[in-house]
C-alpha cells in the first residue's frame, strides 16, 4: 500500500491543474490601482471629500488594503465557495446528525415568492395559504409521531427540548408542587443535560446496561416524586431501540414525572411506528435531520415539538389552528409559557418539510425508514470483522465501532477519521456517544447508493488493514490535502480569527 501523495502547486498554477485547494488571501492578490468598476469622467466639479461629510465619516486609509478587480474578488470567492465539502458533493456518514440528501423541489417551492417574500407583519387574513402550509404539516407530524398537538416554533433540535422542557416545568407548577430532577441515560446527547439544567433542574444520570439500553430496574431505583421527567432518545444514540420504553414509561408515570422523547432519531422509525404509542408524552422533531433540510455550517434549522393533551394550555403561542373555515394564529392562551422565536418559526424550513412529506407520502415515509436501517446494518456487518461493536445489539439506522482493535497499533479514532478524509470520505461522528470508548458512529442514511455505501466500506477495510501494516502514516493524515492534520486544541483554545499584515 503507497502512501497517498499530493503535488505541492505554486500561486501561479491555481486553476490550471484541475482541483487545488490553495487560495492567497486578497490581500496577498491585486496590484495597486487596479479597482472593481470604471466610471465616466466627472461632468461637475470636483469636490474634497472634506468638504461634504463630517471629519468622523471618512474612513481612514487602510494599509495593505487590497486593489483588486470584480474578477479577482468573484474568482477568490468562488473558488473557496468549491471547497465546501456537502451532501451535494460527497458521502457524509454523520452518525447522529441524519446528513441525508436534501431534494431540490425542497428549495424550489420555498423560493416561490408567495412564500419567500411574505412579510410576517402581513395581516391572517391577506396570508391564508402560509397559514395552513403551517397548519397542514403540525398535522403530518402529529400525523407521524402520533402526538396530540405540535409547535412549529423551535429553531433548532435544542430549542425544541427547551421548548418541551419549559412546558413540563409549567405543568409540574400547574400541579402544585413543582420538581427538581431530571433523569438521562449516560449515552445523551450533550444537549440533554444542558436543557435540564437551563431549567433549573438538577440531572440524575443512569448508567446504561450492558445492551447500551436504559435498565428499568436502576431507573426505578432512581425514579421518584422529586423527578419532573425522564429524557430519553429512541432508537438511543447507539442507534438500539429502547425495548424496555414501556417499562420505562409506566415507572416514570407511576411517580408522576413524564417522558421527554429526543426525536432527533425518527429517521429510523418514522412511518413504522408513533412514538406516542411508546408512552411519550413530548418529543421534539428535527426538520433540519429528519425531513431533509441542509443543515450544518449554522444554517436555520426547526425543531418542532409534540406534546399529550394534557401538556396543551402551555404550548408557545402563537398556535396555529383551523377554525370556522379560516386558518388563524391564536395569541390568546393565557398559561403558554410565551413566545419561543420570533414570529413563527423558521417559516423557510417549515416549507421545506412539508414539501419533503408530500412529495414522499405515506408510503415513501414508511421506505425512508426501512433503507435507513437496511444501509446502516449493511455497514455494520460488512465492517464488524474489521473494527470492534462494543454493543453488538440490533442496530436501526447508525452503527457504533470504535478503535479498540486499531489501538494495539497505536493508531486511535481520530487517525482513522482523518485517514478517511484520503479517502475522499468526510469522517464519521467520533468520539460520541460517550459511553463508547474511542466511538465512531457511523450514518449512511437512505439517500446513499449501494455503490457510494460499497466504496466507503472498502475505504474503511483499506483503513484496518493499513492499520496492521503501516500504522506509522497514519500520524500525518490527511496528506492529500493542504492543510494536513491540524493542531486542534490550539485553534480551539487560541484562535487567530483577524488578518494582520507581516512585519
Ligand atoms: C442533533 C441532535 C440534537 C440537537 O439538535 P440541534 O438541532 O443540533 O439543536 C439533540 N439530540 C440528538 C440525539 C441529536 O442528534
Amino acid at each position: 500500500m503507497n502512501k497517498p501523495t499530493r503535488q505541492k502547486p505554486t500561486t501561479s498554477s491555481i486553476g490550471m491543474k484541475g482541483l487545488v485547494f490553495e487560495e492567497p488571501l486578497l490581500f496577498e492578490m491585486g496590484s495597486p490601482g487596479r479597482t472593481a468598476f470604471s466610471l465616466p469622467k466627472y461632468d461637475v466639479p470636483e469636490v474634497a471629500l472634506e468638504a461634504t461629510l463630517p471629519a468622523a465619516e471618512i474612513r481612514n486609509p487602510i494599509e495593505n488594503f487590497p486593489e483588486l478587480s470584480e474578477l479577482d474578488v468573484v474568482r477568490h470567492f468562488t473558488r473557496l465557495s468549491q471547497w465546501n465539502f456537502s451532501i451535494d458533493t460527497n458521502f457524509y456518514p454523520l452518525g447522529s446528525c441524519t446528513m441525508k440528501y436534501n431534494p431540490k423541489v425542497n428549495n424550489e417551492v420555498a423560493s416561490l415568492p408567495g412564500f419567500a417574500q411574505h412579510h410576517p407583519y402581513t395581516p391572517d387574513s391577506l396570508s391564508q395559504g402560509s397559514i395552513q402550509l403551517m397548519f397542514e404539516l403540525q398535522e403530518y407530524l402529529k400525523e407521524i409521531s402520533g402526538m396530540d398537538h405540535v409547535s412549529l416554533q423551535p429553531a433548532a433540535g435544542a430549542q425544541g427540548e427547551l421548548t418541551g422542557m419549559l412546558m413540563i416545568h409549567a405543568y409540574h407548577a400547574a400541579q402544585g408542587v413543582q420538581r427538581k430532577k431530571i433523569i438521562l441515560p449516560d449515552s445523551a446527547h450533550g444537549t440533554n443535560p444542558a436543557t435540564a439544567n437551563l431549567c433549573g433542574y438538577s440531572v440524575i444520570q443512569i448508567q446504561s446496561d450492558e445492551r447500551g439500553l436504559i435498565d428499568p430496574g436502576k431507573l426505578e431505583s432512581v425514579m421518584d416524586e422529586e423527578t419532573a421527567a425522564i429524557m430519553l432518545t429512541n432508537p438511543n444514540t447507539l442507534g438500539m431501540f429502547e425495548t424496555d420504553i414501556l417499562k420505562i414509561a409506566e415507572i416514570v408515570h407511576k411517580k408522576g414525572g413524564l417522558v421527554y422523547c429526543d426525536g432527533a432519531n425518527l429517521n429510523a422509525v418514522m412511518g413504522k411506528t408513533k412514538i406516542k404509542t411508546m408512552g411519550v408524552d413530548v418529543l421534539h422533531f428535527n426538520l433540519h435531520k429528519t425531513f431533509s433540510t441542509p443543515h450544518g455550517g449554522g444554517g436555520p434549522g426547526s425543531g418542532p415539538v409534540g406534546i399529550i393533551d394534557k401538556l396543551a394550555p402551555f404550548l408557545p403561542v402563537p398556535l396555529v389552528e383551523h377554525t370556522d373555515g379560516k386558518y388563524r394564529l391564536n395569541y390568546d392562551r393565557p398559561e403558554s409559557i410565551g413566545k419561543m422565536k420570533s414570529f413563527f418559526g423558521n417559516f423557510g424550513i417549515l416549507v421545506r418539510a412539508y414539501t419533503y412529506i408530500r412529495s414522499l407520502g405515506p408510503e415513501g415515509i414508511k421506505q425512508v425508514s426501512e433503507m435507513a436501517v437496511l444501509n446502516a446494518n449493511y455497514i455494520k456487518s460488512s465492517l464488524k470483522e474489521y473494527f470492534n461493536l462494543p454493543y453488538d445489539g440490533h442496530s436501526l439506522h447508525e452503527c457504533v465501532f470504535n478503535d479498540k482493535h486499531q489501538l494495539k497499533n497505536n493508531v486511535s479514532t481520530m487517525d482513522i477519521a482523518k485517514i478517511l478524509i484520503d479517502y475522499g470520505f468526510h469522517p464519521p461522528t467520533v468520539y460520541f456517544p460517550l459511553i463508547v470508548k474511542g466511538a465512531l458512529m457511523i450514518e449512511p442514511t437512505e439517500t446513499e447508493s449501494k455503490e457510494t455505501i460499497d466504496g466507503f466500506i472498502t475505504a474503511m477495510k483499506e483503513i484496518a488493514k493499513l492499520a496492521e501494516t503501516n500504522p506509522e502514516i497514519f500520524h500525518d493524515a490527511p496528506m492529500i490535502p493542504v492543510s494536513s492534520r491540524l493542531d486542534e486544541i490550539n485553534a480551539a483554545r487560541n484562535p487567530k480569527l483577524k488578518w494582520k499584515p507581516a512585519a
